[in-house]
């Protein structure tokens, strides 16, 4: 059996008819960039997602960078963001002039610790990025009052977590924007490049949408220099088709979660991941640790099981933040598992024989000790 990481042609030819009239609709009008497609979107998100503004633009690494500067922070701020995740959360604070601060994660979740966040506060902290990783939210509560207290804006990166709930409550929604990445791979996947951020702020939105857009709102009156991040009709035109399948999807990805949880649990040598029991966990990635990874990779890529790591080194001990000088007893907990996690293959079509399959092969692996040899 072969088991890819990640399929997207599976779940094409689950909707392809519709796919390819989308795309050829977009074509016919010629509504290449923004347009009527990306407002149609704009407009379905917000309503599904519940939020007063849609800002679409060209990918989640960008949504990041138009909030920070929407914000206006920059030379001389610092904003705190967690130890693990994707560059794009701590290279956007690096490229709108300010200085990331790094916190350890939670043990046993994956997300920034939030009662580490205190003591890295100083009078240059204007922002606090957490980040929903892997599709399990990040526990807001603490981070909430904090961002309150100590007046700080919170952006949340929800590239990994469309639709998770914090105590019943969308991602995205705790503070003063919420970014998305619609890279194919994600839960919500365009067919390129995509992104997008939410805001219940109007004025704020207004500012995000003229900064990706040139700084401009009507064509040609330009306010302030800006970028050129928009969302191209195409990409639009899927992902409006797509929103009416994605709560099915999520409900699949849980699923079959919930599936590995079970046939692993057997196995002791193994951790699977642990749902807090206020959070909705969409599952974009199903992340185990064990203590025999490298052999385990080898063991099931020989059984035809393809598997990833999420993130083989935290950011702060990234050679692009050497100047930092960060150690590893700054983060202790990012640092133990980054030498531990394991991605196993996810997504809303993979089959329950394809997990049984992938479970039989890591629980014989442990059974019989394979890792001694
Ligand atoms: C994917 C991702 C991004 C960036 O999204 P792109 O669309 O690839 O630019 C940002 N943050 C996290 C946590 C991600 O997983």
């Amino acid at each position: 059996m072969n088991i890819p990481f990640v399929d997207l042609k599976a779940q094409y030819k689950s909707i392809k008819t519709e796919i390819d009239d989308s795309i050829k609709a977009v074509i016919e009008d010629a509504a290449f960039i923004k347009g009527k497609y990306v407002r149609d979107f704009e407009n379905n998100y917000a309503n599904i997602y519940g939020v007063e503004n849609v800002v679409s633009c060209a990918n989640g690494t960008d949504a990041i960078y138009i909030a920070l500067k929407a914000l206006n922070i920059g030379h001389g701020d610092e904003v705190i963001t967690v130890a693990n995740s994707w560059i794009s959360t701590s290279e956007t604070i690096t490229q709108a002039g300010a200085k990331p601060i790094f916190v350890d994660i939670k043990p046993d979740f994956f997300t920034i610790n939030s009662y580490k966040i205190e003591e890295k506060i100083t009078e240059k902290t204007r922002a606090i990025i957490p980040v929903h990783l892997f599709g399990h939210p990040v526990e807001m509560d603490k981070i909430v009052e904090i961002c309150k207290n100590y007046n700080l804006f919170l952006i949340e990166d929800c590239a990994q977590a469309h639709f998770s709930k914090w105590r019943s409550k969308n991602v995205g929604t705790f503070g003063d924007a919420g970014t998305f990445s619609f890279f194919p791979g994600k839960n919500l996947g365009a067919y390129g490049d995509a992104g997008c951020i939410i805001t219940n702020n109007n004025k704020l939105a207004e500012k995000m949408r003229m900064y990706s857009n040139h700084g401009q709102l009507q064509k040609h009156a330009h306010e302030f220099e800006g970028i050129n991040s928009r969302m191209d009709g195409i990409q639009a035109s899927i992902l409006n088709l797509k929103l009416n399948y994605i709560s099915y999807w999520t409900k699949l990805r849980r699923e079959k979660a919930e599936k590995y949880s079970e046939l692993l649990s057997v196995c002791t040598e193994i951790t699977t991941p642990i749902i807090h029991e206020h959070a909705e966990h969409v599952f974009h990635l199903y992340v185990i640790r064990t203590p025999h990874r490298e052999k385990l990779i080898k063991y099931l890529s020989k059984k035809g099981i393809s598997t990833g790591i999420h993130y083989p080194k935290a950011l702060p001990f990234l050679n692009a933040y050497k100047s930092l000088n960060h150690d590893s007893k700054d983060f202790p907990v990012a640092y133990e598992y980054q030498s531990q996690i394991l991605s196993l293959p996810i997504y809303p079509e993979i089959t329950v024989s394809q997990i049984e399959y992938v479970c039989k092969a890591i629980n014989t692996f442990y059974i019989e000790k394979i890792y001694q040899v």
